[in-house]
């Protein structure tokens, strides 16, 4: 027979239920995410499925998301925000909608020069920026540095996209941290005077016009040159072929080096959720899976990276602390625009 409970027994259970679901939800945690949602959501559903924190998702452009932390303000819901380039970061600490946060698991899995100094920013994945070639016009022996690339037999050889693209102010601002400002923009002038035509398109179509014979070497994400190879798209995966990566400056400070990469934000009112977030971000089940997923380097040493990225060999990457990326952001865009860098 089955047991009858009292009426008030059973409100007072049904309420008791309803407080211990609602004290179980109380955890939750805002993301601003200027990733695309394909390439960080499945990380964030793993993490409410391991922890019982809900993750609230907004994605956008990484300019609208930062104006947006800024007129919040200390009211802004937000209690992480994700970029895919450190200049970004470095304009939001700036900014001063993010704060220092202090985490010996993130500490201990993401190397120094990788990170803020101050634990304003981590990195959560590793970008390089190698120089492709065309396979049937350029050999290998033929590079060297990115350098190099403002010699006057690259003339009208060289496709990359515009100066306004943060990857390529990032890259310049590298070349200004080893070099000095005045060669840099030598470099740049040289650079510009050796375009295959006018910047345009996304790093993607950098590759496309390489093998279509527009322009015989580009600088591009490797992940763009990965995914193109992955695709199902054979048209993509034959441009991809038609491609060689080289990694520039192997024989002194190696090749230039971006991350993605997350923070907490000023106002975050989660803020114990937000870092356990980035520390499950820094993780070896998500570094494996930005590596297999979006074809990037797992930042944190030890975790293997895809087999596409094997196949492309080890490399020496630049060292330089990439704070310094964004404290030099605004020189850079000064030269690209010197060097008449559209
Ligand atoms: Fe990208």
């Amino acid at each position: 027979m089955r047991a009858e409970y009292p009426n008030r027994l059973r409100y007072g259970l049904a309420f008791c239920l309803c407080l211990f679901t609602s004290i179980l939800s109380a955890a939750e945690v805002n993301v601003y995410s200027a990733r695309k949602e394909g390439l960080i959501k499945p990380l964030l559903l793993q993490f409410e499925a391991n922890t019982g924190t809900k993750v609230n998702l907004i994605t956008g452009n990484a300019d609208t998301l930062l104006q947006r932390l800024i007129s919040e303000g200390k009211n802004s819901p937000a209690d992480v925000l994700i970029t895919t380039d450190v200049g970004r970061l470095y304009r939001a600490q700036k900014a001063k909608v993010l704060q220092t946060i202090h985490s010996e698991t993130l500490e201990n899995s993401i190397p120094e020069q990788y990170r803020d100094p101050q634990g304003y920013w981590f990195g959560l994945s590793l970008r390089t920026r190698p120089i492709v070639y065309a396979v049937d016009r350029v050999t290998p022996e033929q590079l060297s540095t990115y350098e190099a690339l403002g010699n006057p037999e690259w003339k009208q050889k060289i496709c990359i996209r515009s100066s306004d693209n943060i990857y390529n102010q990032s890259l310049v601002a590298s070349l200004i941290a080893h070099l000095d400002e005045e060669k840099t923009l030598a470099w740049a002038s040289a650079l510009v005077k050796n375009f295959a035509r006018p910047p345009q398109g996304g790093d993607r179509d950098q590759i496309k016009a390489v093998a279509a014979g527009q322009c015989d070497i580009a600088v591009v994400n490797n992940y763009y040159l990965g995914i193109m190879l992955a695709s199902k798209d054979k048209t993509e995966q034959k441009a991809a072929n038609q491609v060689r990566i080289f990694w520039p400056n192997q024989n002194d400070r190696g090749v230039h080096v971006n991350i993605s990469g997350g923070a907490v934000t000023a106002s975050s009112k989660n803020k114990d959720s937000a870092i356990a977030l980035l520390e499950f971000l820094a993780s070896d089940t998500a570094q494996q899976w930005y590596a297999e997923t979006n074809l990037e380097y797992p930042i944190k040493p030890g975790v293997q990276p895809s087999e596409i990225l094997k196949s492309w060999g080890e490399f020496k990457a630049d060292t330089l602390s990439l704070y310094r990326l964004g404290e030099l952001n605004a020189q850079a865009v000064m030269i690209m625009d010197h060097a008449k860098w559209k």
